[in-house]
C-alpha cells in the first residue's frame, strides 16, 4: 500500500476519477486544502471513501489575501482528523507577509493545542519559526512536508516525535538526499505534493532510496494510532 500524506487532490484535473482510482488500488491518500472554503467544497466528495481523507488547511502563501476565513477555520476543526496545509513561508515572494503569517500560524497552533489530529506543515525558509510555534502549543503528530531547511534542525524536529514526508523530487536532488539521510527510517513518510510537484512518483522515490513501502506503511500506522 502506497502512503501519500500530502496531495492537493482538489487541484488535480479530475479529482473524482483520481479518488476512485485510489479507492480501487487500496492506496492511502491525504488530500491537502489551501483554504477553509476549499475544505468545505471538497469534503462531500470524501463521504463514502475508505482510503482517502481530506485535511483542513490554510496555506501560508494565501493567508494575507483571505484573512476573514480564519473564523471559519476554527469552526471546521471538529469536521476532520487531518490538518494541512498550514505553516509558514519566508521565501522571497512571501517574506513581506511574515508578520501576518506568524500571527495566523500562532493562532492556528493555539487552536490545535490538545487536539488529536495529524498535521502536515509547510516550512520553507521558516523552519525554526514553525518548530518554535508548534512547540509553544505542544502540537502533536506533525509531519514536516518537503523539508528543505538546515540539516542541524532535523534532530530537534525528530526529538519532538515529528515525522518527515519525502517525495521523488527530493530523492533526485543532492540537498534532498542529504536531508533524507539524516531522517531515521521510523520517522519517514511519503508524499506526492501533486500537482505542484512534477516529480511525484512515490514508488520511484522508494526505489531510489531502496526502502520498502511496508516501512512507510508501518510508520503511518503508528501515527494513526495516536489519533484513535
Ligand atoms: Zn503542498
Amino acid at each position: 500500500m502506497i502512503i501519500d500524506t500530502h496531495c492537493h487532490i482538489d487541484m488535480l484535473n479530475s479529482p473524482d476519477s483520481y479518488l476512485s482510482k485510489k479507492e480501487k488500488s487500496g492506496d492511502f491518500t491525504l488530500g491537502m486544502t489551501n483554504l477553509p472554503s476549499h475544505f468545505v467544497m471538497g469534503l462531500p466528495h470524501f463521504d463514502k471513501l475508505r482510503k482517502s481523507r481530506l485535511a483542513l488547511g490554510f496555506h501560508p502563501q494565501l493567508v494575507h489575501e483571505h484573512l476573514s476565513e480564519i473564523d471559519n477555520w476554527k469552526k471546521l476543526i471538529p469536521m476532520t482528523s487531518y490538518i494541512g496545509e498550514v505553516g509558514l513561508d519566508f521565501s522571497r515572494d512571501f517574506i513581506i507577509y511574515k508578520d501576518c503569517q506568524l500571527e495566523y500560524f500562532d493562532y492556528i497552533c493555539q487552536c490545535l493545542n490538545g487536539e488529536k489530529k495529524i498535521i502536515s506543515v509547510h516550512s520553507r525558509k521558516a523552519e525554526r519559526d514553525v518548530l518554535a510555534i508548534l512547540k509553544k502549543y505542544n502540537v502533536r503528530n506533525v509531519i514536516f512536508h518537503w523539508y528543505s531547511g538546515p540539516l542541524g534542525l532535523i534532530d530537534e524536529i525528530i526529538g519532538e516525535g515529528y515525522y518527515f514526508s519525502i517525495n521523488e523530487a527530493m530523492t533526485l536532488s543532492e540537498n534532498g538526499r542529504r536531508i533524507i539521510s539524516r531522517i531515521p527510517l521510523n520517522k519517514m513518510l511519503t508524499e506526492s505534493d501533486a500537482p505542484y510537484n512534477k516529480k511525484n512518483n512515490i514508488i520511484a522515490a522508494l526505489n531510489n532510496l531502496h526502502i520498502d513501502e511496508s516501512i512507510v506503511y508501518e510508520n503511518f500506522q503508528c501515527l494513526l494510532k495516536t489519533i484513535k
